[in-house]
């Protein structure tokens, strides 16, 4: 392929690609199957590698993520992102209407939208490209975040269609509560704390440094305010609809996610639909917003200093009640992190009977100067827990006493501890506590660790209870005898039992190592252990350097793992499970070495023996990296036939060592 075809080739494949996001993300109507999307995604990326002059910020490619940024750019909003004033009762937004009216002397159209609890954004279009996304900072002033919104795939990097040439357009991201509770799943696998609620950590993902993380972790967002497209419709409402059309993923009409009407009581209507309804949505709203329509109209209301006039934000009351905090207990999780409960006076709150609301750590029940016997405000938002988020201080007895955090575990006694930098105290008798030892079998028994058949939580209790198993490797001594003698087991489910388990002496070895609980060492960290150490032993005698220079493991990581080696009560549980047949290292494919062991490669051309990806594998399964772009730091750049010209002048400059196909393959057999 020539420059002038790759070009077009990768114009097309854009553009095919931009279509298939765009029917999928925004119009969940796709085409083709997520595997052929992949393999169209793969064939652009190759090409853009092999001819980087082509590349550009629009490429569908930027999806995935991989632009880090180390300190956001501040940026002077070209239209003042301001904020809308809130109002609490009905009573404030008739007067609001009255109030317009009388101002615009005409009769209103009103727009009604959800007011959705994200973050705010504005994202500039120039010649149908998406050029620049800023937070709203303070209104004035915002963070360029430019690369992590590009990895958001109902945003439209090209627009299609009749769009103005230079625009911005507003709308608000926000964490999907399926995807907030995915990634919480993940977090409490690999032992992280969870996070509290889906607003704060779409906040905190926006502003990460790592796109390639913010890409997976599912953000949205919904766009409805457009700015700078004077004359394409006369209203609000008119212009929304319009701006689909450019490919932007509006809210839905016939959802009743925006609404126009002529009347306050459409307005009343609107406001009481989506108080009842919110609940059922698939993400957080916190109210609704109420616009005038028109643009004419608008512009006669102007602004004060802090807010439009014509635009007003009506906020649902928190579903909030009122009840007695008769006692706090603690749960002991599986990494020992201690979580404090509050036990109150059972009461009716959205439809439920809650008794219980997480208190989440010592500092928030210091924050609300909880006292024992209090009569505290609890709240509900969406599906996440109840939580208390304050106290009736005029109904506080002057004997009651506050609470104080626990200094010892409430199931094992020990002191606790609470590590530098960390709001969760811990119960650091990791191998002798109950909760611990049981949520450690617990989670080896789990569906992505060995995914033992016919073996739950209720049943590790009643063997632990029995004495039958005190840590993991115990379970591969139990026989039938033990099992059958448990209360409700019966001979068919304890023979399930024990075929499930020798069975999982199948399950290979990242899994195993993933299911030992290693704290921070997640499904995909395990992974990348095991390709890199290939079995316990190395791993288990890996230096501190040997396992950093492992790509993603970071000192946290590092030194989780070291500790638990360290544990001797560790060491001989791992012996227990190899003794006992279990998967400790990696099936070896034919061919493979540690030859490129801490070397890394651009593979850029067309080669004659191996093709790209035969020839990548064999990097890989020869213990070298493949990095997509040169640096000082790469080792050797393997040059194909039509490698790009800026590509090879890169490798010169920086002096980086150029490899013909048959010096590879030499390489190789050397
Ligand atoms: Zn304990």
């Amino acid at each position: 392929m020539n420059n002038s075809e790759a070009k077009l080739e990768i114009e097309r494949l854009s553009n095919e690609l931009n279509r298939h996001n765009h029917l999928y993300y925004v119009e969940s109507n796709p085409e083709i199957s997520d595997y052929d999307f992949d393999m169209l995604l793969q064939q652009l990326h190759d090409l853009e590698e092999q001819f980087p002059e082509f590349v550009s910020d629009q490429s569908p490619t930027k999806r995935v993520g991989g632009d880090i940024t180390k300190k956001f750019q501040s940026v002077t909003h070209k239209y003042a992102m301001l904020s809308l004033s809130n109002s609490y009762s009905k009573d404030e937004i008739q007067e609001w209407v009255t109030r317009a009216k009388k101002f615009v002397e005409d009769d209103l159209e009103y727009v009604c939208e959800l007011k959705y609890d994200g973050v705010a954004i504005g994202i500039q279009y120039v010649d149908g490209k998406l050029v620049q996304a800023v937070t709203r900072g303070d209104g004035s002033q915002g963070e360029n975040v430019t690369s992590n919104v590009k990895t958001i795939r109902t945003i439209p990097l090209q627009l299609s269609n009749d769009f103005p040439q230079d625009f911005e357009i507003r709308g608000e991201i926000f964490f999907p509560l399926k995807n907030f509770h995915a990634l919480n799943e993940k977090r409490r696998e690999s032992g992280d704390p969870e996070f509290a609620n889906p607003r704060n950590t779409a906040s905190g993902t926006l502003k990460m440094q790592d796109s390639k993380v913010v890409s997976e972790r599912g953000l949205d967002c919904f766009l409805y305010g457009i700015y700078g497209a004077d004359g394409r419709a006369d209203g609000h409402f008119e212009l929304v609809e319009k701006s689909s059309e450019w490919g932007f993923k509006v809210p839905p009409s016939n959802e009743r996610y925006i609404e126009k009407t002529n009347s306050v009581q459409g307005v009343m209507d609107f406001i009481n639909y989506w108080d009842e309804k919110r609940k059922d949505l698939p993400f957080e709203i916190d109210g609704v917003v109420i616009k005038v329509n028109n643009y004419d109209q608008q512009e006669i209301l102007g602004f004060t200093a802090k807010s439009p006039r014509w635009a007003i934000a009506y906020k649902f009351k928190a579903e909030r009640v009122e009840t007695i905090l008769e006692e706090v207990t603690y749960q002991v999780g599986r990494t020992g992190a201690i979580t404090p409960v509050a036990n109150l006076k059972p009461v009716q709150l959205g439809g439920t009977t809650v008794k219980r609301a997480s208190l989440h750590n010592a500092d928030q029940i210091e924050k609300l100067n909880l006292h024992l016997g209090d009569s505290v405000y609890v709240e509900k938002g969406g599906e996440i827990i109840p939580k208390i988020v304050g106290v009736n201080m005029d109904a506080r007895s002057t004997s009651s006493a506050s609470v104080e955090f626990l200094n010892h575990c409430p199931e094992c006694n020990s002191e606790l501890i609470r590590r530098e930098g960390e709001v969760q105290h811990y119960c650091p008798n990791e191998l002798d506590c109950p909760p611990q030892v049981k949520g450690k079998i617990e989670h080896f028994i789990s569906r992505k660790a060995l995914n033992i058949d016919g073996l739950g939580a209720e049943t590790v209790d009643a063997l632990f209870a029995a004495e039958l198993i005190k840590d993991i490797a115990d379970l591969f001594t139990l026989t039938f005898d033990d099992v059958v003698n448990l209360d409700r087991m019966a001979d068919k489910s304890a023979n399930n039992l024990i075929d499930g388990i020798a069975a999982s002496k199948e399950i290979p070895f990242e899994r195993v190592l993933f299911g030992l609980g290693i704290r921070f060492v997640g499904e995909t960290v395990a992974k990348k252990l095991a390709k890199a150490f290939k079995n316990i032993d190395e791993l288990a005698k890996a230096s501190f350097e040997d396992l950093i220079t492992v790509d993603e493991i970071g000192d946290k990581i590092a030194m989780s793992i070291q500790a638990f080696f360290w544990e001797d009560r560790n060491k001989e549980v791992v012996a227990r499970l190899k003794e006992a047949g279990l998967q400790m290292e990696i099936v070896e494919k034919e061919g493979s070495s540690n030859k490129f062991e801490g070397l890394s490669f651009v593979v850029s051309g067309v080669f004659e023996t191996f093709s790209r990806n035969d020839l990548k594998a064999a990097i890989e399964s020869n213990g070298g990296k493949n990095v997509g772009s040169i640096s000082a730091k790469t080792s050797f750049v393997v040059a194909g036939d039509k490698m790009g010209t800026s590509k090879l002048q890169k490798a010169t400059d920086l002096g980086v060592k150029i490899l013909s196909e048959q010096e590879f393959i030499q390489l190789l057999k050397d």
